[in-house]
């Protein structure tokens, strides 16, 4: 039977046995750097497809040399580290994976990140969709504007500008929306709460820059490479303005979590159709077969998990 185990103080143990102290340093001040990794399940494989996980442990990496977290492993041993609990854990489905570096110190009234010792704790949790809506969803321009590098790096993902994401979220979702869409201090389009963003106009496929505080996307990379690859469409990374949205042919959302995601409506305007778009529609399906490890060309994107017979 599938077992719930996380990798935890360097060993991999029971998840209900992972537990750290309330004086833990990360608990109080966020003070953690941490990935989001989908393992799809190939049901003709009889394998977990891990997606694109060096990609993601180099950008955590990164976020942890940000943190001054010092943990002692390198981008391969995380891949390895992740690998080998995913076959031990043994689920035979979607999954999403959660490594996670920490100030472990369990000290409070110290702000000084140099003087706190760092862990390294990772969690494998079964996962479907993740944006609760059949079709193209329905988004709201946040109130809260996206968070700039010059308050959190905003580029890898520091556990505390989560909460920057989540008043977004919630708000979006509590006034009838399925997520909410971001704007930097200047009132360019930055992503949504938990996504990179795309804009397409007259065939030409558009995104903000890094430099509009969005997150480094894994999946924003995928969807650029499939869209010039297989689609042979121009990307051009611009800064946007909120109204070209209302008047783009499309709009669509990508993320680890959200995989490519269409947006219909911005706040309360139509985009397009209001439905999907043909070429949204062409880099989702394209995307959602690469990533469970069925298209030969991008097999080096996804590390096959042979799992553990029970
Ligand atoms: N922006 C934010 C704020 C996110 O949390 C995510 C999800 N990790 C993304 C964009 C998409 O990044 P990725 O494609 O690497 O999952």
């Amino acid at each position: 039977m599938p077992e719930a185990l996380a990798f935890f103080r360097g060993n991999v143990v029971p998840l209900a046995d992972a537990k750290v102290n309330v004086m833990t340093h990360a608990m109080h001040y966020g003070t953690a750097v941490f990935e989001g990794i989908r393992g799809n399940w190939n049901e003709d494989h009889g394998k977990i497809m891990i997606f694109r996980m060096r990609e993601h442990y180099v950008r955590f990496l990164q976020g942890c040399r940000m943190m001054m977290l010092d943990i002692p492993y390198s981008a391969d041993d995380l891949c390895e580290i992740t690998t080998d609990l995913v076959a031990k854990c043994g689920y035979r489905e979607d999954l999403y994976i959660r490594p996670l570096a920490y100030k472990s110190a369990e000290r409070v009234a110290n702000l000084k990140l140099h003087e706190l010792a760092s862990d390294f704790t990772l969690i494998v949790n079964p996962f479907g969709a993740y944006i609760d809506a059949e079709g193209a969803i329905r988004c709201c321009t946040s109130s809260w504007r996206r968070i700039d590098d010059t308050i959190i790096p905003p580029r890898v993902k520091i556990s505390g500008h989560y909460v920057n994401s989540i008043l977004a979220k919630t708000e979006a979702v509590l006034a009838g929306f399925d997520e909410a869409i971001m704007l930097t201090q200047d009132g360019n389009v930055s992503e949504g709460s938990g996504e990179n963003l795309f804009m397409v106009s007259n065939g030409v496929v558009h995104t903000p820059p890094v430099a509009d505080n969005n997150l480094v996307g894994i999946t924003r990379d995928s969807a650029i490479t499939l869209a010039k690859r297989e689609l042979g469409l121009d990307i051009v990374e611009r800064n946007i303005r909120r109204s070209e949205l209302y008047l783009a042919d499309e709009v669509f959302l990508t993320g680890t979590a959200a995989h490519v995601t269409p947006v219909g409506e911005l706040d309360s305007r139509p985009i397009g159709e209001g439905g999907i778009g043909p070429v949204t529609r062409q880099i989702m399906d394209k995307y959602l077969d690469v990533i469970r490890g069925n298209d030969p060309d991008y097999a080096d994107w996804c590390t096959a998990v042979p799992l553990e017979s029970w």
